[in-house]
């Protein structure tokens, strides 16, 4: 089975493309599975909007158009409808309900901010700061002890530049953690052929030897970005040459 889970629409304002287009490249590059995973709407109390993620009010069409779309191809490839969801715990219940209402199937965890995200910097920001590594793994196995979420989006977004060995000592416990919660970790796709600080060999050393099982994601914003042959023979490679369980399918967690 040949399955990407990691896929946005248009409603983030940084994706492009009509959700066919994203089936129809998926069925032409030989997927059985597509699993749509926009960025969450987040439920703010204090009337913030986020420039990088559908608002509540628009969960229902998606929801809607992906079901569409689900039943219009099945003959194809099977599609599901999940969510990319930064763990906020504020507003994390209010997420779960309107992702229970609207019938979402899955959610991935995807910590892109810290805190409450608002007056945050982008986690994949160069930071030397140990005290933000530190957050991202609390605040990120926090998340994962939910129990809500099927796997971990570039667990490695994190962009630490300080000692390597301050790196290694807070990243392994997150992947400790991810071990002990049967948490599958994402190897990036997108990150991959577009050069960003992850995957970071840093962090799969780690989720090696720890025993993690990694799956991968295109995390795609554009149709043809689901076509990526030599970034996935890199990372097929890499998780091979770690000896890394690298998992075709998962099963997804209830929310
Ligand atoms: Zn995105
Ligand atoms: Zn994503």
């Amino acid at each position: 089975m040949r399955a990407n889970y990691h896929t946005h629409t248009w409603r983030c304002n940084h994706a492009v493309g009509s959700e066919e287009d994203y089936v129809i490249h998926a069925i032409e590059q030989g997927f059985d599975i597509l699993g749509f995973s926009d960025h969450t709407p987040q439920f703010f109390r204090d009337g913030y909007r986020s420039g990088i993620r559908m608002d509540p009010e628009e969960l229902p069409n998606y929801c809607k158009v992906i079901r569409e779309l689900r039943d219009r191809y099945r003959k194809e490839i099977q599609i599901h409808v999940g969510l990319e969801v930064e763990y906020y715990p504020a507003v994390f219940s209010d997420l779960i309900s309107a992702a229970r209402d609207q019938g979402v199937e899955y959610l991935l965890l995807g910590q892109h901010f810290l805190g409450y995200e608002q007056n945050q910097a982008y986690t994949g920001a160069p930071t030397g700061d140990e005290e933000i590594l530190r957050q991202y793994c609390e605040q990120s196995m926090e998340a994962m002890q939910t129990g809500a979420f099927t796997y971990f989006a570039h667990p490695d977004l994190i962009c630490f530049k300080g000692d390597d060995e301050i790196y290694r000592k807070h990243m392994r416990r997150l992947c400790q953690e991810a071990k002990s919660c049967g948490l599958p970790l994402e190897m990036n796709m997108l990150g991959c052929w577009s050069g960003r600080n992850y995957p970071d060999m840093r962090f799969w050393n780690l989720a090696a030897e720890e025993g993690c099982q990694a799956i991968l994601g295109w995390d795609v914003h554009a149709p043809d970005q689901i076509c990526k042959p030599e970034a996935e023979k890199t990372l097929r490679m890499a998780a091979k040459q770690l000896g890394m369980e690298l998992l075709d399918t998962v099963a997804f967690r209830e929310i």
